[in-house]
Formats: C-alpha cells, sequence, structure tokens
C-alpha cells in the first residue's frame, strides 16, 4: 500500500487504497480487502497521513463459541518528516523520518498493525450473549436447559468473567 509522494503539491489530498489480507500477511482469521481511505495535507515542514481502514475477520465468540463474521474499524495519523532534527517536535509513535529522495510512503506496515489493533480483547457475538449452560452445554439464546443454574451476585460478576479468560 503505497502513496506517491514525489511532486506532490502542499495542501490536501484523498486517496482510497485497498489491499488483500494476504498482502498484507494479517493473520488467518482475517480475510478479504482491507480497506484504507486516506487524507493526506502536506506542508512545508510534513506530510500528515489521516487514515482510517476497514478490515474483516472471523471471530469465535467467547461465552457462546458460535462462529461469525466481522468488520472492524481503526484510524490512526502519522506525520512524515524529512529533518531528524524535527523529530522531537512531534509525539514519537505518531513520527516517521523519510529521505529526502523518497518517493513514496508505504503504509503497510502501519495498516497491518491498526487492523490488528481494531480487534477488541473480547468477542461477542452480541452485546446481551447468553452463553452456554455451563452444565449441560446448551446454548441459552436458543434453548432452555432445566440445568440449577447458580445464583452469581452480580458485584462478582466482572471477577468471575476474568477468572473464565
Ligand atoms: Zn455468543
Ligand atoms: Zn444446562
Amino acid at each position: 500500500m503505497k502513496i506517491k509522494i514525489s511532486s506532490l503539491s502542499e495542501g490536501r489530498h484523498f486517496y482510497k487504497l485497498d489491499a488483500t489480507v494476504e498482502e498484507l500477511e494479517l493473520p488467518v482469521e482475517f480475510f478479504g480487502k482491507v480497506k484504507v481511505q486516506v487524507l493526506l495535507e502536506k506542508t512545508k515542514d510534513h506530510i500528515l497521513l489521516r487514515v482510517t481502514l476497514n478490515v474483516h475477520r472471523h471471530c469465535e465468540c467467547d461465552r457462546c463459541l458460535r462462529k461469525y463474521d466481522r468488520e472492524f474499524l481503526n484510524e490512526y495519523h502519522m506525520f512524515y518528516i524529512h529533518d531528524i532534527s524535527n523529530k522531537h517536535l512531534y509525539d514519537e509513535d505518531v513520527v516517521t523520518v523519510i529521505r529526502k529522495d523518497q518517493d513514496y510512503i508505504d503504509i503497510s506496515n502501519d495498516v497491518r498493525d491498526y487492523a490488528m489493533l481494531a480487534i477488541p480483547m473480547k468477542n461477542l457475538c452480541k452485546d446481551d450473549c447468553k452463553g452456554l449452560c455451563p452444565k449441560c452445554g446448551a446454548d441459552l439464546n436458543f434453548e432452555k436447559c432445566t440445568c440449577e443454574i447458580e445464583k452469581v451476585d452480580p458485584r462478582w460478576l466482572t471477577l468471575k468473567e476474568l477468572l473464565k479468560q
């Protein structure tokens, strides 16, 4: 995923790019194309990219183990500068020094990293997924079982969920 920056005028430029998950070397749970929108702003000091990306991933619900596919969004920005002595003017996570004669900015690595960061720690098929019965394994979203479900004090729920992981 490259953006040509040689002979680019100062001001704003807009790009739409895409690449397959294989091209970006994303893990196998990802599928299809990663679509990226880039707003580029060039000044005499730097090039600023504001990047929005969407990506599709095969997921498995942490509660009911159902498999589902979902689209995830993420966005980030990155400054590109030529003069390393100006680097301290920027937050170090969002600045990249490039050579003066560099013709392209390759955003593949950043897009891959931010695609991975778009995935939440907790995967739920829906926010109120009822999960599986811990005794008989019935999917409580679809059926009621006759097992006695222990009553959980709601104050302990977070701790209990944490212990499950
Ligand atoms: Zn679920
Ligand atoms: Zn049950």
